[in-house]
């Protein structure tokens, strides 16, 4: 972010007005204004003003930040797909899975301590209790008691996920940690490598993937199993099971979800709906669409579902595999492939880009999920890698700049009925790919970094804050 972004990005959070700002750091609204179109800079000694002020460290205004247009990969190579599929608790990727491996990491760390307390802040303070951070930290921490603190001004240069935890025995301070909740359920511990997890495939570009299995002859599935062992077989098949799991459950509950929206589920009375003279096209919408329901609805209810790639958007993925299972009888292990080329699609995503709302929009949640899903059902049909990278291109390109505006920080509106429709765009992704194969323009590997620098660009307002769009409005 440039130093013009940094200052109106702290003005706006506090909800200022430019001259507000100026009055508060002993400036007129003329030099505020110049700062932010970065026609002026203001002197050291105003810097350490607004430093004081809105305390702030001042290393955050001094520190130069990669232009957006580099593209993010700090190293070569992709973790696990085990690092993207995970089996947990909803609603959130980011805001509760994340939060909750950092609470029960650092409880293992210092388990002398007597209390704990977790300082939320960036889009964790400002959409953490709609989303349950709160509750899973709490009662991660059990039997021990923990602070819970929503510090909505500092600044989160790093990531918009941050969190510090404290351990205490006594008044005694024992430790501290900075994590950052990247997406998808995983974490980061500032200054602690020992929890990074380790790379396993060497390439990170869809175009060097594809190069290397054309040259072996292989199939995106044959790359993954080659990094990841046959044994990565039994650890999809427990992933397949626990989003059949999550379709079946949300299929039979009803009733009004958490949170005091009065959202009612639907995914139920979906799949109960007969039109007397239904057609193929309007059975495939309802029965993809129920179950698409049925996983979101579970996840907004807490209820157990898979990260794919993030809790947000992990209704689309199941959807679309159990739909063409049931509808052709592909069998297990076809699926298992599809289940591993949409991992790689949403690897690349992760690795390159993000897959995390609040650092890049919806755009790098469902548009990602929409984009697996599509590869998924091409590894099924046993496409051309080419007609592949095009169905995940497609699915992608047409989330660009889709918004992250949930409303009261709940994952329900538009999430549910967002990865509902995200899921039948999958379908038709692939069915262009089918039709105009080799006609493609733009690759996916460039469409991962338009999403990137999309995202960058959005208002933080659009980032899982709830501070706009829908979230606002609705209010
Ligand atoms: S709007 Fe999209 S990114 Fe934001 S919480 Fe909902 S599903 Fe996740």
């Amino acid at each position: 972010m440039q130093f013009s972004e940094k200052i109106r990005t702290l003005r706006q959070s506090h909800k200022l007005s430019q001259a507000e700002f100026g009055e508060r750091v002993n400036v007129s609204n003329r030099a505020v204004s110049k700062w932010e179109s970065g026609a002026a800079m203001p002197s050291t000694e105003t810097l350490l003003t607004i430093a004081e002020e809105f305390e702030i460290p001042l290393d955050y205004f001094l520190r130069t930040e990669p232009a957006v247009t580099e593209k993010k990969p700090k190293e070569p190579g992709m973790e696990s797909l085990r690092e993207l599929y995970k089996i947990g608790k909803g609603p959130s990727s980011s805001h509760t899975m994340g939060p909750e491996k950092a609470a029960r990491l650092f409880m293992q760390e210092y388990q002398n301590a007597t209390r704990f307390k977790a300082v939320l802040m960036g889009s964790l303070a400002k959409t953490g209790r709609g989303h349950r951070t709160d509750f899973i930290i709490e009662e991660t921490f059990l039997p021990k008691p923990c602070e819970i603190v929503f510090d909505m001004k500092t600044a989160t240069p790093y990531h918009p996920n941050t969190m510090q935890l404290f351990a205490y025995q006594g008044d005694t301070e024992l430790g501290m940690w900075e994590v950052y909740s990247v997406g998808g359920g995983s974490i980061e511990i500032k200054g602690q490598e020992v929890y990074i997890p380790k790379k396993v495939y060497p390439l990170n570009s869809f175009a060097e993937i594809a190069d290397y299995c054309r040259k072996h002859d292989m199939r995106l599935w044959q790359y993954v199993e080659l990094y990841e062992g046959v044994e990565i077989w039994d650890y999809l098949s427990q992933i397949w099971n626990a989003m059949l799991n999550a379709i079946q459950e949300g299929l039979s509950n009803e009733g009004v979800l958490f949170g005091g929206l009065n959202v009612h589920r639907k995914a139920k009375h979906l799949l109960s709906q007969r039109h007397i003279d239904e057609n193929a096209e309007t059975k495939e919408n309802r029965l993809v669409c129920a179950y698409a329901f049925a996983v979101s609805e579970q996840n907004a209810a807490s209820g157990t579902i898979v990260t794919a790639p993030t809790c947000g958007a992990c209704g689309i993925l199941p959807a679309v595999l159990k739909y063409v299972k049931d509808k052709r009888g592909f069998t297990e292990i076809e699926i298992l492939h599809g289940i591993a080329t949409a991992g790689l699609i949403g690897n690349l995503i992760k690795t390159n880009a993000s897959i995390s709302g609040a650092e890049c929009g919806c755009q790098a949640e469902v548009g990602s999920a929409c984009a697996m899903a599509a590869a998924a059902i091409g590894e099924i049909y046993e496409m051309s890698i080419n007609q592949i990278e095009y169905a995940a291109e497609i699915a992608i390109e047409h989330h660009l700049g889709l918004t992250c505006d949930p409303i009261r920080g709940l994952v329900q509106i538009p999430c549910i009925e967002r990865n509902a429709v995200a899921a039948m765009r999958a379908i038709n992704a692939i069915n262009l790919a089918n039709f105009l194969t080799d006609t493609r323009k733009i690759s996916f590997d460039v469409v991962v970094q338009t999403m990137y620098e999309t995202g960058k660009d959005l208002s933080h307002r659009y980032r899982e804050t709830s501070e706009g769009g829908l979230a606002k409005l609705y209010e």
